[in-house]
């Protein structure tokens, strides 16, 4: 079988890694695992020694029969052959439970991937995922790195982050042309500060971030298209100095300007 880029198959060849992110995700008797690209079975295999159940999710059907014939004697393995992204998580979660989910992930689909399973927190209590290194750095910085990014803010409004290890390109075959990096993403029950409207704490964000190099006074007037005068004052009302730049800006303080801000938008855009 010839490892596919398209599907960015790379194969994790170094076994002491494998038992070791697998060991990472502190799994229970009686825990349901979500691997999401099982591959050739590199992490199913020790899985299945540890776990009451593994869900196995491979979009690649010949992978596919390679893992049944390799697992035969498995009886706590559901493999299922299909595109991560097209799983309904809330009715898989219904038939087996909380989620315990990891994964060596195809990089290609690390954005929507994440996505998803912040959208479907409820189910996951805890995730060990091997993304690629440059990710993993934005996932868990913190505010005053150059690392800190609407990434890592997203992720820690929802999570505790953390990076476990990381490992080389010759852990793989085929080699990738990257480093990776595991890490661990545990879910909290209640978002880490009260937001009334996600939706426009994200726009702030993203707006923030919008021009990296500029003052947040600029980048939050251009790209949410409000004078410069009125988000002075709101930055000055919530105490946050309108020459920071974006990447100062904490969680918190990012909540209390979107919901100050939100007053605001509404004035103009209404
Ligand atoms: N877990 C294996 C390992 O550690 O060796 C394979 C990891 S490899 C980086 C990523 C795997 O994800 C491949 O087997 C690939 O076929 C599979 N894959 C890629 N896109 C997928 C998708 N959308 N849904 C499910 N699996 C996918």
């Amino acid at each position: 079988m010839r490892p596919k880029k398209s599907l960015s198959q790379n194969f994790l060849t170094n076994d002491r890694a494998a038992k070791r992110i697998v060991d990472s995700l502190d799994i229970q008797e009686g825990d349901t695992v979500l691997e999401i690209g099982a591959g050739k079975g590199a992490l199913t295999k020790y899985l299945l020694e540890k776990a009451k159940k593994t869900v196995a999710v491979e979009i690649d059907k010949k992978l596919c029969q390679y893992l049944e014939q390799r697992f035969t004697e498995k009886n706590n393995l559901v493999l299922i052959n299909k595109d991560i992204l097209k799983i309904d998580w809330g009715n898989l979660a219904g038939k087996m439970g909380h989620l315990k989910v990891i994964g060596n992930l195809p990089y290609r689909i690390t954005s929507p991937l994440l996505s998803l399973l912040l959208e479907n927190r409820e189910f996951i209590p805890l995730s060990v995922l091997m993304v690629q290194k440059e990710v993993a750095k934005r996932i868990c910085a913190q505010p005053g790195s150059k690392d800190w990014s609407p990434l890592s803010i997203t992720v820690q409004l929802h999570a505790d982050v953390k990076t476990l290890f990381h490992l080389r390109p010759t852990s793989f075959y085929p080699s990738p042309k990257v480093e990776s990096s595991v890490i661990k993403i545990v879910f909290l029950k209640r978002p880490r500060v009260f937001i009334a409207d996600e939706n426009l704490f994200l726009l702030v964000v993203r707006s923030a971030f919008g021009q990296r190099r500029k003052i947040i006074l600029n980048s939050l007037s251009a790209n949410l298209n409000l004078p410069k005068t009125e988000v002075e004052l709101i930055l000055n009302k919530v105490k946050i100095d309108p020459k920071r730049r974006p990447e100062t800006l904490s969680i918190q303080e990012f909540a209390k300007l979107s919901s100050a801000l939100g007053n605001l938008l509404n004035c103009f855009f209404a």
